[in-house]
């Protein structure tokens, strides 16, 4: 089984790294995306992942929306160490899921760039990007780094499991709905 996943958040949140990170286990310089890139990631488990990393500047975000149709999950990644931007991040964030197309996605937060001092926790980010008020999805949020490489294979299995119980759903759902 092959899902689609939508990786956004902010520019310079650390999306590029990640992507590469978890395909090819390396650290690389990363320049702005412009338009986005895409990978397949394996999971442990043989889960396979296409995941789609989308450019956050500014003036693209708006293009957020052309990618949305038949995402399965959505990774949200997140510069924990950088609280003047988190409120932008949490309206974007929102916006995002708020679009009919996002209608119970499930969502992973990417808690990135732990390495770094005075960063804001798992907890302070539930607080910070108002998680509490999304109630229409399931949704979890992992600490990661990119430097250490911490969290992140952790993170993308729990994305995969909450994808796979969200399909299951969703099918069991449409038979019932034939059933009627
Ligand atoms: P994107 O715009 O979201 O794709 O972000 P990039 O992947 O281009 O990363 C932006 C900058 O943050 C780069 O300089 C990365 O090296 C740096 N970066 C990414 N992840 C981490 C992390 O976990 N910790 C630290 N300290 N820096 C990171
Ligand atoms: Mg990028």
């Amino acid at each position: 089984m092959e899902y689609r996943i939508l990786m956004l958040g902010l520019d310079e949140s650390g999306k590029t790294s990640i992507l590469y990170k978890l395909k090819l286990n390396e650290n690389i310089s990363t320049i702005p995306t412009i338009g986005f890139n895409v990978e397949n990631i394996k999971t442990k488990n043989g889960v396979s992942l296409t995941v789609w990393d989308v450019g956050g500047q500014d003036k693209l975000r708006n293009l957020w929306t052309h990618y949305l149709q038949n995402t399965d999950g959505l990774i949200y990644v997140v510069d924990s160490a950088h609280r003047q931007s988190i409120h932008v991040s949490a309206r974007e964030l929102h916006n995002i899921c708020d679009k009919e197309e996002m209608r119970g996605v499930p969502l992973l937060v990417m808690a990135n760039k732990q390495d770094l001092p005075d960063q804001m926790n798992e907890a302070e980010l539930v607080s910070a990007l108002n998680l509490g008020k999304m109630n229409d999805r399931k949704w979890k949020v992992r600490g990661t780094s990119v430097i250490t490489g911490d969290g992140l294979s952790e993170a993308i299995e729990m994305l995969a499991s909450l994808v796979i119980e969200h399909r299951a759903g969703a099918t069991s759902n449409s038979n019932a709905e034939r059933d009627l």
